[in-house]
């Protein structure tokens, strides 16, 4: 076993996360020769301690891995070959570019800041992590009614269709889809969005999105006869619980991070694949 500890402290292992698609396939296969040829490990299924995540895919295959693999400390970089990617920073043509910045640590690690949910029913009490958002949304297309709240402060009695808490990466998703403002990734913040605000004689909501500082704590609460009607989305995943009494949302302590090869690169994206 003599060397054998020298061996590891020096290998350098990248887990590289790919769907099935043919694309990311073929990229996977050309990105994982690319890397042992300089001296990396590509291990055959996720290994903890590797130093970097490679996520090959769209946003939906980035958003995937994190909850895969327990939003992990060891950052992300994702190669786009979805229909958007907009956390896909890479290109697969761009692989040798990579490789070369990758090498000379010509890059900077950032944030992402994430929307944690604390649910609580009759009987139990469930965490949820989200990167882009977890929705509120009535089962079987029902409206939904729901007491919002701010730091304990009563805000309205919201009737529509339901409410995205958005984080800033998500504010690009399904957050902008439905009116909501683009928030810097940098921001710690969360913005409640409303889906389709009922506003009339009847019921009276907020029509347009708020967005709140990260040290706040927003508290949404369905009416009794509605506790059964919940429905989540956490990052487009779908959840479903019994007798929910009380929704608290935070932006976490915990991050998870990236790597950002180019600091236009935000803005760059932004008139690239919106405009
Ligand atoms: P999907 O149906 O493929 O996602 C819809 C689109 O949203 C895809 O083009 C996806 O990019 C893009 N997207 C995801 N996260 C984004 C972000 N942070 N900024 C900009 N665009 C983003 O489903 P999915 O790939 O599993 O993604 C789940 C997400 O879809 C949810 O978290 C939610 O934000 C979003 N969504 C949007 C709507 C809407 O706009 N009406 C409705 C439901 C969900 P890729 O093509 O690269 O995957
Ligand atoms: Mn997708």
């Amino acid at each position: 076993m003599y060397g054998g500890e020298l061996m590891f402290s020096e290998n350098r292992i990248i887990n590289i996360i790919y769907n099935h698609d043919e694309s990311s396939v073929k990229t996977y296969k050309l990105l994982k020769k690319k890397l042992i040829e300089r001296g990396f490990s590509i291990p055959e299924t996720y290994h903890e301690k590797a130093e970097l995540n490679i996520c090959i895919g769209g946003d939906g295959a980035f958003l995937r891995a994190v909850h895969r693999y327990k939003f992990p400390d060891i950052p992300f970089i994702g190669i786009n070959t979805g229909h958007l990617g907009f956390f896909q920073e890479i290109l697969p043509e761009n692989i040798d570019d990579f490789i070369e910045r990758y090498m000379d640590k010509d890059y900077v690690i950032e944030k992402i800041f994430l929307v944690e949910s604390n649910i609580l029913t009759i009987n139990n009490s469930f965490k949820l992590l989200g990167v882009n958002e977890i929705v509120i949304k009535g089962i079987k297309s029902k409206v939904v009614h729901l007491e919002v709240f701010i730091n304990n402060n009563h805000l309205e009695k919201f009737s529509g269709d339901g409410i995205i808490i958005s984080t800033p990466a998500g504010s690009t998703g399904y957050n902008f889809s439905t009116g909501g403002s683009i928030v810097y990734p940098s921001l710690n913040t969360l913005q409640i969005t409303p889906l389709s605000p009922i506003s009339s004689r009847a019921y009276r909501s907020l029509l347009n999105s708020i967005i709140v500082p990260g040290d706040i704590f927003i508290t949404i609460k369905p009416e009794y006869r509605y506790e059964n009607s919940i429905l989540l989305v956490v990052d487009g995943m779908e959840l479903k619980y019994d007798g929910i009494t009380e929704m608290k949302f935070t932006v976490p302590k915990k991050t998870i991070s990236r790597l950002n090869l180019d600091k236009n690169m935000y803005w760059n994206n932004l008139k690239s694949k919106f405009l």
